[in-house]
């Protein structure tokens, strides 16, 4: 985790530093190696949010466009159990950034918990994503749209669609670089994708405006490139 609680301040791993988890109050170690990032982990237990996963500069660079306060905030489910949103807006809304490979009974577990969520998809992690995101932007022609280009493609177009495509929720792909691929609304099997810059979504969602969303009021037909 990013923080820990030193009296009641909220400070980041620095060598020797010595803290208590902001959620659980447990006794938390400063980790300051040179594999990982800086973070605190649970002394001698498992992490109490047993959803954490361990997180990479790819997390810390997103969650640091955000206030502090913002960051890493904490809820029980029904059950009891404690998790933990990696950006929580004061208006309600979670967004979780996800590395690691998940299973889709997982993502729909936690989407149901968090409701109001955003997931922002590591999409550089497996190579063959790029790839097929760029086949599949080859051979699709984009129509301008609410003032952007909208790429309509078949829901099981890329492995990434099919993981993350049908969870009713707005997904953003990273693929690195400015842009972050987002798909904002489905219709059938068409799935509606355009590119927004990173500074555009994030300024969206420190200002509380929504995301453009896209929904053609016909499913359009998938139109080819003429070669
Ligand atoms: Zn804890």
């Amino acid at each position: 985790m990013r923080f820990a609680l030193s009296d009641t301040q909220r400070i980041e791993a620095t060598p020797k530093a010595v803290g208590t988890c902001p959620c659980c109050g447990a006794e938390m170690l400063a980790r300051c190696g040179t594999k990982k990032v800086w973070h605190w982990a649970h002394k001698g237990r498992r992490h109490c949010d047993p959803w954490w996963e361990n997180e990479t500069e790819w997390h810390r660079s997103w969650k640091n466009k955000f206030s502090p306060d913002w960051q890493e905030v904490s809820a029980r489910d029904a059950q009891g159990e404690l998790h933990i949103a990696d950006i929580k807006t004061p208006y309600g809304l979670t967004i979780e950034f996800q590395h690691s490979a998940i299973k889709p009974d997982e993502v729909i577990k936690r989407t149901a918990f968090h409701d109001q969520v955003i997931w922002i998809i590591d999409a550089t992690r497996r190579p063959t994503d790029l790839t097929q995101y760029a086949q599949m932007l080859d051979y699709t022609y984009p129509e301008r749209f609410d003032g952007v280009d909208i790429f309509t493609v078949h829901h099981k177009e890329t492995r990434l669609l099919k993981e993350w495509g049908s969870l009713g929720r707005i997904v953003g792909f990273d693929y690195g670089g400015g842009n972050l691929c987002l798909l904002t609304a489905a219709q059938g099997h068409n799935r509606y994708l355009f590119d927004l810059p990173k500074a555009e979504f994030i300024k969206s969602i420190l200002e509380e405006k929504p995301l453009p969303v896209v929904q053609f009021k016909k499913p359009s037909h998938r139109r080819y490139r003429r070669l």
